[in-house]
């Protein structure tokens, strides 16, 4: 199979600066990846190719030899884009943590930030109630971080400032130095890595583009949500370098403790104490759920710790209208602070009560005399 001109592939001329070059691999790489080509055998082909255009291309020594030797400069053994997978290159350029879609959500959604000079990710811990988790709700968080500079709406350049692509990296913000061996990437020391030159640099940020502010991110909080889950808002993470695109912010979700409730994924669990009068004679007990509370049937003679399940009333399931169960551990209580007619009708009680009516205690009094039986 004969190969297509690099340049070709990618739909530039020859002459066309890195940035360029990158800007069509972009496109084309989004246009031919076999995610949204489904059944197209050749996308495959096509995605390959383009991912070794690019490997050669974006490189300034490969791209200088190519351009001497064409194809054969990468023959016998030397790499020219082979080495380079190209589901790995199309991650690394659009910054996607893998998992089918979301690599184009993040693209389309999440403006056109560059690799190289693309903000960090930022991380935030926010705590919510569990009626906010059981809810779902919006929250609103303030985080001081580096976000585009207003003076210069992000460019880095003052009022009339020329911006011209770097001439010692072509626009990289990279350049490659040789340690013996080794071959070490380093921020490029004429434009610090942003990969463009300005001459009149905004006095605001000193050219950077960027500057420290304190910015409020608004957050969709699942209902159903857990302890530990990650959310993701895209490019809501500190500003590039000279408008290099925003990083994400990922908020990491706590639950407060709750007074009432315990948690497990979707179950809830609670104590409730009832009367042992209630217990004995069996009846309806008030239930507190996150959704009000709930009359519970309970049968005459409840002992104390057991548990009842009220189905349904537990947690939303995430993306799901099932909800868990509520686990209800019955508490019974022993009255205190008898006055002397409430002892009275006690011992009535007692004197009418036989054997029968403790089975627990005859059972347990049993298994007691077998044990000094030799
Ligand atoms: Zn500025
Ligand atoms: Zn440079």
């Amino acid at each position: 199979m004969t190969k297509r001109c690099y340049y070709e592939v990618l739909e530039v001329t020859r002459t066309v600066e890195f940035e360029e070059i990158k800007r069509s691999y972009r496109k084309m790489a989004v246009k031919h990846h076999p995610d949204k080509n489904p059944g197209d055998a050749t996308a495959v082909e096509r995605f390959r190719e383009i991912a070794e255009a690019y490997d050669v291309l974006s490189d300034s020594d490969k791209r200088s030899s190519y351009d001497r030797y064409g194809h054969a400069a990468f023959q016998g053994g030397a790499s020219g884009g082979g080495g380079h997978d190209p589901f790995d290159l199309f991650k690394e350029m659009f910054g996607a943590s893998g998992g089918g879609g979301g690599i184009f959500d993040h693209f389309f959604g999440g403006g056109n930030g560059a690799q190289d000079g693309r903000g960090s990710d930022l991380r935030y811990d926010l705590q919510i109630t569990l009626e906010e988790a059981f809810t779902g709700c919006e929250k609103e968080v303030e985080i001081r971080k580096l976000d585009n500079c207003g003076a210069c709406d992000g460019a880095g350049g003052a009022k009339g400032a020329k911006v011209t692509t770097c001439s010692l990296c072509r626009g990289h913000g990279q350049v490659v130095a040789s340690r013996g061996f080794f071959q070490v990437a380093q921020p490029c020391p004429q434009c610090h890595g942003a990969g463009k030159t300005i001459d009149k640099p905004c006095r605001a940020c000193g050219g950077e583009g960027r500057a420290e502010k304190t910015s409020r991110i608004k957050l969709n909080i699942p209902a159903g949500i857990d302890e530990g889950s990650r959310l993701r808002s895209s490019g809501s993470g500190e500003a590039g370098k000279r408008g290099g695109g925003s990083g994400d912010l990922y908020v990491v979700i706590h639950l407060k403790e709750h007074a009432i409730f315990s948690r497990e994924a979707a179950d809830l669990y609670c104590r409730v104490p009832i009367a042992f009068v209630t217990a004995a004679l069996g009846g309806e007990v008030e239930v507190p759920t996150l959704s009000g509370p709930v009359m519970m049937k309970i049968p005459p003679g409840t002992q104390g710790g057991s548990d009842f399940r009220v189905k349904g009333r537990g947690m939303p399931r995430l993306q799901s209208h099932a909800k868990g169960d509520l686990h209800v551990k019955l508490e019974v209580e022993v009255p205190t602070k008898l006055n002397s007619s409430q002892k009275e009708a006690l011992q009535t009680f007692a004197g009418l009560c036989g054997d029968e009516n403790t089975p627990i205690h005859r059972s347990f009094t049993e298994r007691l005399k077998g044990l000094f039986v030799d």
